[in-house]
């Protein structure tokens, strides 16, 4: 049996009231609403339950894949053959700690984070409320909108780092948070716990007012009524990925499913039934225009995983973004 079965065979003996799905459609738990079966979905009950299924996995050589609120990736049709563990269920506390700043854990969403700091009169979190992930996800991504990241209000993340089984707490700097980026993405095998976000103190009829606003903008700009993982690509030097689509007059364009917004040419959008074929093939076509339009080679901002998209019948060849899990993360 190979090393993921005898794993999760494992994990049901060790951890038998654990909520296991066995070849659970990733569709269900993703906002494109696109993707099959993964080998496994685990919904641990709390922090030790996760480094649980983590240690169990590490005896095995096995990487989890952690998942949040599904906002930023692309899953494959096929499927993976992988364990994923969810953050989302019950990972969720949320206080204030005795000096003021905010403990969250991983699993607590953006927009719960933003309205709890608002209700205590903390501001700095308005532009992550309309951002639909989670904070571990925010943080992997270093999150942002409007100005703001995710980065300005993280004092400090506690990891488990699953190639050593050990915890540690990291500092902002130490986050080495970019755009878009941060050390996460670059540590295989870390699984972000919790956080603690220090914030300025402010008035909450304000702090609701500037949610509001920037919500209002966000619903008059983003396709927000159709399937989506947020913008498609990340920003390039110097421009703007949603203009320089536009401009290379793909506004609309349809592949199978998938169309670049006719809202926001940022967005790929799924207008049903796309399948992850339809999105990637579109992706490519964007990046090979665009290139050819305004010689920028444009690069996903959401995570694409496996299986083998062909890269080579698309334009510039430039590394697609991953970051560790899927098939290629064994530790
Ligand atoms: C309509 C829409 C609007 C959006 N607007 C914005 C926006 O304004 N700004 C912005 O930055 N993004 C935006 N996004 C993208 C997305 O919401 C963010 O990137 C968000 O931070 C992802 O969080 P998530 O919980 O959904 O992460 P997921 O998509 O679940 O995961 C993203 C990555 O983080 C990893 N991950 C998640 N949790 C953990 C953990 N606990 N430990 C280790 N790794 C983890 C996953 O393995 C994966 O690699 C938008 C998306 C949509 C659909």
């Amino acid at each position: 049996m190979e090393q993921l079965e005898l794993a999760i065979e494992e994990i049901k003996k060790e951890l038998p009231g654990l909520a296991l799905y066995e070849n659970e459609p990733m569709a269900e738990h993703c906002s494109f609403h696109i993707g099959g079966p993964v080998r496994a979905l685990a919904v641990p009950q709390d922090v030790t339950g996760l480094t649980k299924i983590c240690y169990l996995l590490k005896k095995h050589e096995i990487a989890p894949y952690i998942l949040g609120n599904g906002t930023n990736i692309l899953f494959p049709d096929e499927g993976l053959k992988d364990l994923f563990i969810i953050s989302t269920e019950k990972l969720t506390k949320l206080f204030l700690l005795p000096d003021g700043a905010i403990y969250a854990e991983a699993g607590v969403s953006l927009a719960k984070l933003a309205g709890f700091a608002q209700q205590n009169g903390l501001a700095g979190l308005e532009f992550a409320s309309g951002i639909p992930g989670s904070v571990g996800g925010g943080l992997m991504m270093n999150a942002g909108a409007y100005g703001g990241e995710l980065k300005d209000a993280a004092e400090s993340a506690v990891i488990y780092f699953l190639p050593e089984q050990a915890l540690y707490e990291l500092s902002n700097e130490q986050c080495a948070f970019g755009y878009r980026s941060s050390l996460f993405q670059k540590m295989p095998g870390c699984v972000i716990l919790s956080a603690v976000f220090r914030l300025e103190k402010g008035d909450p009829e304000q702090i609701a007012a500037k949610m509001r606003e920037l919500n209002a903008k966000r619903r008059e700009k983003q396709p927000l009524d159709l399937p989506s993982a947020g913008s498609a690509f990340k920003r390039p030097e110097g421009g703007f990925a949603a203009a320089l689509i536009d401009e290379a007059g793909l506004k609309g364009y349809t592949v199978g499913g998938a169309q670049v917004s006719e809202k926001h040419a940022g967005f790929v959008v799924n207008v049903g039934g796309a399948t992850s074929h339809d999105v990637y093939d579109l992706m490519m076509h964007i990046r090979k225009t665009v290139y050819e339009h305004s010689k920028v080679v444009l690069e996903p901002e959401m995570i694409l995983l496996p299986p083998d998209y062909k890269l080579e019948d698309h334009g510039p060849q430039i590394p697609l973004h991953r970051v560790w899990g899927g098939t290629e993360s064994r530790v």
